[in-house]
């Protein structure tokens, strides 16, 4: 199987969980919804000039995030995912402090873009 690097992250997956969009006629890989958001905002603010820079460096996900969730009202923040699907209309899946993916509620438990988001959604961890 491919492996392809996220074109925001740089973080390397298989290529069929990645989300590929082409974008001033050249295809781009993202390994999320978040990353793909990322790309687009910097772009369209003129920012992107940060991936020059950024280099061949990764941008790993934070390892330590408990101390810095305390300074966020969670409420709303649930992992119970049957009261998600009933009161929410949007759904983002977060895991060990990264973001996977963020999509219509309904849309992400049918069809998750990621493999990650589906094998938690269909319990192989979690
Ligand atoms: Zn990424």
């Amino acid at each position: 199987m491919s492996k392809v690097k996220c074109d925001h992250c740089r973080l390397e997956f298989d290529k069929d969980v990645m989300i590929e969009e082409t974008i001033d006629g050249q295809k781009r890989y993202f390994c999320c919804k978040g990353c793909q958001g990322v790309y687009h905002l910097l772009k369209s603010e003129g920012l992107d000039s940060f991936y020059d820079k950024l280099g061949d460096q990764v941008l790993e996900p934070a390892k330590e995030v408990g101390e810095d969730l305390e300074k966020f009202d969670l409420e709303g923040f649930t992992h119970n995912m049957q009261q998600v699907t009933r009161v929410s209309d949007y759904t983002d899946f977060m895991y060990l402090g990264k973001f996977i993916e963020l999509g219509e509620t309904e849309e992400f438990f049918i069809n998750p873009k990621v493999k990650l988001s589906e094998e938690y959604i269909t319990g192989k961890f979690g």
